[in-house]
């Protein structure tokens, strides 16, 4: 490998078995069409598993949100008691004029948003998982965004899931070919 030639082009020594030259860019012609088909490969599956792992965020960021959603909304009035019961928040609920009654009811809202922003969230993994109907993926993916509006954390994850799930749009089966055409325009 410590064989070298020089560039066509511009003349700079470079070694045997570069692509391009370093210095002018220049594509040193006869690469072998078992390396451009093995790179074109190892580019088609970076595509491709960009939407698996766009699913796999979907699905770490949906199930904790369906178990939270649930506990929620079962728990709410014994979560709506311990905040009740806590004087400083209770004196902050009695000054926003909020009842016991009020707080069990938003808890419960609260869980069904999340629970719905899990579900969303883990239809659209699914679908990111096994790469079809990008369209749906991302609607979904948006729903579960919204819906996890209340939760800090859940919100950036959701966001970092929603970029992830667009920016793999060719990974999607229905893209393939695009992705094809691509992947031998840019690697020859
Ligand atoms: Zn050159």
């Amino acid at each position: 490998m410590s064989e070298q030639s020089f560039c066509e082009k511009c003349g700079v020594r470079i070694n045997a078995d570069a692509h391009f030259c370093p210095s002018c860019g220049y594509r040193i012609p006869g690469r072998n069409e078992e390396e451009v088909a093995k790179e074109r490969q190892f580019v088609r599956d970076m595509v491709l598993n960009r939407a698996k792992w766009a699913g796999y965020l979907m699905l770490i960021y949906g199930i904790p949100l369906i178990i939270v959603g649930v506990y929620y909304f079962v728990a709410s009035d014994s979560i709506a008691n311990a905040i009740w019961n806590d004087p400083t928040a209770h004196q902050q609920l009695v000054d926003w004029g909020l009842t016991f009654d009020d707080v069990t009811n938003y808890l419960s809202y609260w869980g069904i948003g999340w629970l719905a922003s899990g579900i969303a969230g883990i239809c659209s993994a699914v679908l990111c998982i096994k790469r079809v109907h990008y369209i749906p993926a991302v609607i979904l993916c948006i729903v579960s965004v919204i819906f996890s509006i209340t939760g800090f954390l859940s919100l950036i994850i959701g966001l970092i899931a929603f970029w992830l799930v667009i920016s793999s749009r060719l990974g999607f089966k229905e893209y393939e070919d695009k992705l094809d055409e691509i992947v031998e325009q840019n690697i020859v």
